[in-house]
C-alpha cells in the first residue's frame, strides 16, 4: 500500500463538499463567514466522534460524570470567569479595505522563514509589544495595506432576553462549555454520590467571535468542545500524576481510539509567558494540519482558580467537605479541552489517501469513524429476488449499525462512492447469494474479496468494530 501524503486544505474541503461531509453554511445566500454546516457523511462523523468521546471519557470511567448546560447562562458568569474582560484577540483593521485580521497571526505570517527572528515566540507578546513589532517592521495587510493599531477585540457574542427590559436583559452566548460546569459543580456534587478525585464532562455548542476567517472548520464561529473539569484534592492527590496520566488518556483516545498516526501528533508546552497567570502548567497537543501544527487539544491545570471567581462573584459556598478527614477545600481542576469540529477535521486528514495503484481516493477512517461501517449491494436492481435478499442484509445490519444501500450503476463506480465516504466494507447479493446464504465482502484497503456466509456478518463486523 503506498504512503499517504499530507493532503492540501483544498483537496480535503473539496471532498469534503462533493461526498456530503460539509457545505458552506446557507450557500444559498453566498455562505456565511466561517459557518459549515455538516452533511449526510459528515453529521455520522461528527456525532460518531461525540459518542467516542462521551464513551471513553465518561461511560468507561467510575469517575466521570456528564452534564449538559444550557448555553446561554446568567451573564454574571462570564464576569467571574473573566471573559467579559479578557477574552480578547488582538485585532488589526487594514486601512484602506476595512478587513479584520488578528495582528499575532499577521506578524506570525511575518516572521516565517526569516533567520533573525528565529527567537521570537509570538504567543509571549503583549498587545503593546505586537503594536511596537508591526510598526518597526513596517508590516502589512495581506492586501499591501498599511494597518491600525492592535486592539483587543472581545470573542464573547452578545444577545438580549425579549421578556427583560434593560441591561439585565444582555446575555452572551458561551464562549465555552466549561463555565457550565463550574456553575453546576455544587448540585452535581450534592445530587451524585461521588468522591474526590472525579470529572465532569459536557459536549456542546461554543460561539465565538473571531476574527480569522478561511480556516475552514478549524476555526469557526460557532463549534462544539468536549470539555472535562477534574476536580481534585491538591493535599491529597498529586497534580503533576494526574496531569501525566491526563496526557496519556487524550494521546491513547487519539491514537487508538479515533485511530490518528502519531506522527501527526506532538505535545507542546506553553511558554510562562503564554500561559494564564492562574494555570500552573498548560500543554497543548498539536495536529500536524495541512497549514501547519495548530493545537487540536488543550490541558489545564487551573488550580482553584475558576471555582473560587465563582465563589466571589455568586457568594455560594463551592467547596467539598472530606468525609473521611472533614477538611474543607476549595477543589483544584485540570481541564482538558477539545474541539470537536478540528477533530473532524484531523480525521479527514489524517484518512485521506490517493491510491495511486487503483486511481482513486480513499478515507481510510477508523471503522468507528466511518459514517457507514458497510455498503449493501444488490447485483442488479431489476432481480426481485436479488433485492429481496440484499434488502434482508440490510434489515438485519441496520439494527445494529449504520449501514447504506447503493444499486445504482455498476458495481466498481459504487465501490468507488464508498471509498470516498469511508465505508471500510461493501458487501454484494449476486445470484449465488441464493444458493449458499453468503454475500462477497470487499475491503476498503486492500480492495481484496471474501465470501463470508450472511449468519456471520454481524460478529465479522463486531470484530472489526470494537
Ligand atoms: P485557538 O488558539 O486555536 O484560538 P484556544 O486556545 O482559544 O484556540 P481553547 O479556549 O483552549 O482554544 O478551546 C479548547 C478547544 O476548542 C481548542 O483546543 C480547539 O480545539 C477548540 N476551539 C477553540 N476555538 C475554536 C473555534 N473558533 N473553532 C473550532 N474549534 C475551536
Amino acid at each position: 500500500m503506498s504512503e499517504a501524503k499530507m493532503p492540501t486544505l483544498d483537496e480535503i474541503s473539496a471532498l469534503a463538499k462533493r461526498r456530503g461531509f460539509v457545505f458552506p453554511t446557507s450557500e444559498i445566500y453566498g455562505g456565511l463567514t466561517s459557518s459549515y454546516d455538516y452533511g449526510p457523511m459528515g453529521s455520522e462523523l461528527l456525532k460518531n466522534i461525540k459518542d467516542l468521546w462521551w464513551k471513553n471519557f465518561i461511560t468507561l470511567r467510575s469517575d466521570m460524570v456528564g452534564i449538559d448546560s444550557q448555553i446561554m447562562l446568567h451573564p454574571q458568569t462570564w464576569v467571574a470567569s473573566g471573559h467579559v474582560g479578557s477574552f480578547a484577540d488582538p485585532m488589526v483593521e487594514d486601512l484602506i479595505t476595512h478587513k479584520r485580521f488578528r495582528a499575532d497571526h499577521l506578524i506570525e505570517a511575518f516572521i516565517e522563514g526569516k533567520s533573525e527572528f528565529s527567537q521570537l515566540v509570538v504567543e509571549d507578546l503583549t498587545i503593546d509589544e505586537m503594536a511596537s513589532f508591526l510598526s518597526d517592521n513596517k508590516v502589512k495587510s495581506p492586501d499591501g495595506n498599511p494597518l491600525s493599531e492592535p486592539k483587543a477585540f472581545n470573542l464573547l457574542f452578545e444577545t438580549q432576553i425579549g421578556s427583560v427590559a434593560g441591561e439585565k436583559a444582555k446575555v452572551y452566548l458561551r464562549g465555552e462549555t466549561a463555565q457550565g460546569i463550574f456553575s453546576n459543580f455544587k448540585q452535581v456534587l450534592n445530587s451524585t454520590r461521588l468522591q474526590l478525585p472525579f470529572g465532569i464532562g459536557q459536549v456542546g455548542k461554543s460561539f465565538r467571535n473571531e476574527i480569522t476567517t478561511g480556516q475552514f472548520i478549524f476555526r469557526t464561529l460557532e463549534f462544539e468542545q468536549g470539555e472535562i473539569e477534574y476536580f481534585f484534592n491538591p493535599n491529597q492527590s498529586n497534580w503533576e500524576e494526574l496531569f501525566e496520566k491526563w496526557q496519556d488518556d487524550m494521546m491513547s483516545f487519539l491514537t487508538d481510539t479515533l485511530g490518528f498516526k502519531s506522527e501527526n501528533l506532538r505535545w507542546r508546552r506553553h511558554t510562562d509567558k503564554e500561559r494564564s497567570f492562574y494555570s500552573k502548567d498548560t500543554y497543548d497537543i498539536d495536529f500536524n494540519f495541512p497549514f501547519g501544527w495548530k493545537e487540536l487539544w488543550g490541558l489545564a491545570y487551573r488550580t482553584d482558580y475558576d471555582l473560587k471567581q465563582h465563589i466571589q462573584h455568586s457568594g455560594e459556598a463551592l467547596d467539598y467537605t472530606d468525609p473521611h478527614t472533614g477538611e474543607k477545600i476549595v477543589p483544584h481542576v485540570i481541564e482538558p479541552a477539545v474541539g470537536i469540529n478540528r477533530l473532524v477535521l484531523a480525521a479527514l486528514i489524517n484518512a485521506y489517501w490517493f491510491d495511486e495503484a487503483n486511481n482513486r481516493t480513499v478515507l481510510r477512517l477508523n471503522p468507528r469513524l466511518a459514517p457507514y461501517k458497510a455498503a449493501i449491494f444488490p447485483l442488479l436492481k431489476n432481480k426481485p429476488e436479488l433485492v429481496a435478499k440484499a434488502k434482508e442484509v440490510f434489515d438485519k445490519l441496520a439494527k445494529k449499525y449504520a449501514v447504506t444501500w447503493d444499486d445504482r450503476g455498476n458495481i466498481g463506480k459504487r465501490y468507488l462512492y464508498q471509498d470516498e465516504i469511508g465505508t471500510p466494507f461493501c458487501l454484494t447479493i449476486d445470484f449465488e447469494s441464493l444458493e449458499d446464504e453468503a454475500v462477497t465482502v470487499r475491503n476498503r484497503d486492500t480492495t481484496t474479496q471474501e465470501r463470508i456466509k450472511i449468519a456471520d456478518l454481524e460478529s465479522y463486523l463486531a470484530n472489526v468494530l470494537n
